[in-house]
């Protein structure tokens, strides 16, 4: 069996990137499974959340497995109805109309989720910040529209996190503008991804990955080896710039070449840059892994926008954290406490 670990991720070569002390990692395209020594995978890939969803684990029983599997689609799905902008009848939407009029109640896990999104907007100096849909709401890809400069100029300013207030005893959201907006598509798949593993460990399971997009947590190894995980190359499709043995790891990666248009020589992408406006320009691929999804979702998107030196930076800073990224030039940048692979 051959399955494809999300669409940035593809099958490629190992390359040695070790850290002292801890046990390597890299990022990931496409996961082979193959041989006799495997042959008690089980996975299923779905599309869903506007990407595609897919689950791998090593199980004995293949009913059991089989059940487990859809625990963990039903679990994507239930979130996805909880936090998705697309769907008007969840409760982000509800936020989303009315909470510039009054506070509305959020729930214990979409409070939480958009608690934990603005931290990382202090953390990262605004680079991530989930008020971005002001302007990105204007962007509809497949169409190849996106909003004048008019438009970029009047939302710009609603984009600003700390014009969301949050009340941790209600449980309530309010914005403090009108026009003030909130999308979680930048950090909601790295949740799915850790709730699905989240389930999975609960009921017993050693082995296994989930991916959502390009966010993906592994549990355990692939029985005895590393997962292999690899970074698409930006402008080449179906090719693999790197590929790095992981286990037990989250890893995300942010790309230009997901959702965008080319218009007049400029690429126009989802991933906007809070104090521009603007997509974000400088890189064109950013590779998070470390021990929670949640958090290499968000923070790949992060240095997306942050671009090579403020990127990196800030990845010095979180200890369990480590990157990889691919400038327009097709340059490669390692946080510093990954090594290089040897040319
Ligand atoms: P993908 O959705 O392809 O996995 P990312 O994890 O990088 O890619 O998330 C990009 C998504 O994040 C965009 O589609 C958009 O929903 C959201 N987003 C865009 N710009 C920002 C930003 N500056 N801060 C937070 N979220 C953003
Ligand atoms: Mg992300």
């Amino acid at each position: 069996m051959s399955t494809s670990v999300g669409s940035k991720h593809s099958a490629g070569f190992p390359v040695s990137l070790a850290k002292p002390g801890r046990r390597v990692a890299g990022v990931i395209a496409m996961l082979a499974l193959i041989g006799p020594a495997t042959a008690d995978w089980h996975g299923e890939s779905r599309p869903m959340m506007g990407t595609e969803v897919s689950v791998h684990l090593w199980h004995d029983d293949p009913v059991e497995a089989e059940a487990l599997i859809e625990a963990v689609f039903a679990e994507a799905s239930r979130i996805d109805h909880l936090m998705s902008t697309y769907k008007d009848t969840s409760r982000i939407s509800a936020v989303n109309r009315e909470a510039a009029d009054r506070p509305v109640y959020a729930g214990n896990e979409l409070f939480g989720l958009v608690r934990r999104a603005l931290d990382i907007s202090v953390l990262t100096r605004g680079a991530f910040d989930i008020t971005y849909d002001s302007v990105g709401q204007h962007y509809d890809f497949r169409a190849r529209k996106r909003p004048d400069d008019e438009t970029v100029a009047a939302e710009r300013g609603l984009i600003d996190y700390r014009l969301v207030e949050l009340d941790d005893t209600a449980q309530s959201i309010r914005f403090v503008k009108q026009g003030v907006r909130i999308n979680l598509g930048g950090i909601a798949k790295g949740y799915v991804v850790e709730r699905g593993v989240d389930i999975l460990r609960h009921r017993g399971v050693t082995n296994a990955i989930v991916t959502a997009g390009g966010d993906s947590r592994m549990l355990g190894d692939r029985r005895g080896q590393p997962f292999m995980i690899g970074i698409r190359d930006p402008r080449r499709a179906e090719a693999v710039a790197m590929s790095v043995p992981l286990e037990d790891e989250a890893v995300s990666t942010s790309g230009d070449y997901e959702r965008y248009f080319d218009e007049n020589g400029i690429r126009y992408h989802h991933i906007i840059s809070p104090s521009t406006g603007a997509p974000a320009h400088e890189l064109t691929s950013a590779t998070v892994f470390g021990p929670d999804a949640v958090m290499t979702d968000a923070l790949s998107t992060s240095v997306f926008v942050m671009g090579v030196d403020l990127g990196l930076r800030l990845i010095a800073g979180l200890p369990d954290y480590e990157s990889i990224v691919i400038d327009g030039e097709g340059r490669i940048y390692y946080s510093d406490g990954l090594q290089p692979p040897e040319r």
